[in-house]
């Protein structure tokens, strides 16, 4: 069976777990913090919070920057559920935009059309590993007094422009969830430039205990990473141009193998974008021989798994029904029915992208 993703994992994550536990500083002997310093350092940016996953990052920094109930806070109609329960559970409302056709992402040109006098802030997506617009987002942002989000749990090391991912908004989290492009099982990370927001992430983070033990200044959660998942990251961190670069030349050669198919739409590369492929999701349209039902089954047949990212809108979820205001969004509503993403991890063999390419291109 070809999965659809696999971590990827060998003795040296293998070893530094078993020597933490061995340590018996399982949560506070110092591997988080090398993680935190290790993510600035790839993003060049100031502060770094790690928690216990991508989910709880986001819950933490949309509270720092002060996001409450109340506020509106707008976001892509497509992405992973998490990135919008996160604006729920911090109390806010979120309000919905459509995409942009080529690039999955949020599209700026809407974004103007949905601000009030209740929006607080922008809750960008990363998805796929491809950044959104940013120059577009923070300079609406900024005209209207407004911060920005960036949900970069699928795109660690890419690049907009050159900024890093992580490093292209007010605040920003990633995920080392075990689909993700660096791994720690769960985890995830807070980044900001903000002091403020980093001292006020740091103490929601830690059940609202600031600088000293039991000295509890505000509702907190408990959303640290643990050592262990740190020690995983961290060996992970070594990799991640080794990591970046197969994802990247998987994505190049089922580019070339699979362009000028009818009905088949192939991943837009941005051309200000440093893509790292956490998905290679292409479009299979009413002009392909078969439906995309029958185009999946007939990958399965040959024991080649793929995947729909993401089968409905967010705002298409029954609890997230009730933030739908019944604007037209046509590009998502046709995307969902279109995508299917197809297997990418540094271990898939050449023979297994060739056989993925020439079953798509027999069907
Ligand atoms: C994975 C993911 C998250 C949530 O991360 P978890 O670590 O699974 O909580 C949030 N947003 C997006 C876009 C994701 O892909």
């Amino acid at each position: 069976m070809i999965h659809i993703s696999k971590p990827y994992i060998n003795y040296q994550e293998i070893n530094s777990v078993t020597k933490v536990m061995r340590s018996g500083n399982l949560t506070q002997g110092g591997m988080v913090k090398k993680l935190e310093k290790i993510i600035c350092k790839l993003c060049n940016a100031k502060y770094a919070i790690a928690t216990n996953n991508g989910t709880s990052a986001l819950h933490a920094a949309l509270i720092a920057c002060g996001v409450s109930k109340g506020d509106e806070v707008i976001t892509t109609s497509l992405s992973f559920i998490a990135s919008t329960n996160a604006i729920v559970m911090a109390g806010a409302t979120p309000v919905f935009a459509d995409v942009d056709e080529k690039t999955f992402n949020i599209d700026p040109t809407i974004i103007e059309k949905k601000i009030t006098k209740k929006t607080k802030a922008i809750l960008a997506v990363n998805l796929f590993g491809q950044t959104a617009d940013y120059d577009k987002i923070n300079k609406i942002a900024k005209q209207n007094n407004l911060l920005v989000i960036e949900d970069a749990a699928q795109s660690i090391n890419a690049s907009y422009g050159k900024k890093k991912s992580g490093n292209l908004a007010d605040i920003s989290c990633f995920s080392f969830y075990a689909t993700k492009n660096i791994t720690s099982a769960e985890g995830g990370m807070i980044i900001t430039n903000s002091k403020k927001f980093y001292e006020k992430a740091k103490i929601l983070i830690n059940h609202g205990q600031e600088n000293k033990q039991y000295n509890y200044v505000r509702l907190g959660y408990n959303y640290r990473l643990t050592d262990i998942q740190a020690a995983i990251a961290l060996e992970q961190m070594k990799k991640i141009d080794f990591i970046t670069r197969k994802r990247r030349s998987i994505a190049k050669i089922y580019t070339a193998g699979l362009k000028n198919l009818k009905g088949l739409t192939i991943p837009f590369e941005s051309p200000n974008v440093f893509h790292v492929f956490n998905q290679y999701t292409i479009k299979i349209s009413d002009k392909f021989p078969v439906s995309r039902n029958n185009f999946i089954k007939k990958l399965a047949k040959k024991n080649i798994q793929t995947k729909i990212y993401y089968p409905q809108p967010l705002f298409s979820i029954p609890h997230l029904k009730q933030y739908d205001k019944k604007f037209k969004m046509p590009i998502v509503s046709s995307i969902v029915k279109e995508v299917v993403s197809l297997p990418i991890y540094p271990a898939l063999t050449i023979q297994e992208i060739n056989l993925i390419i020439k079953t798509i291109r027999n069907i």
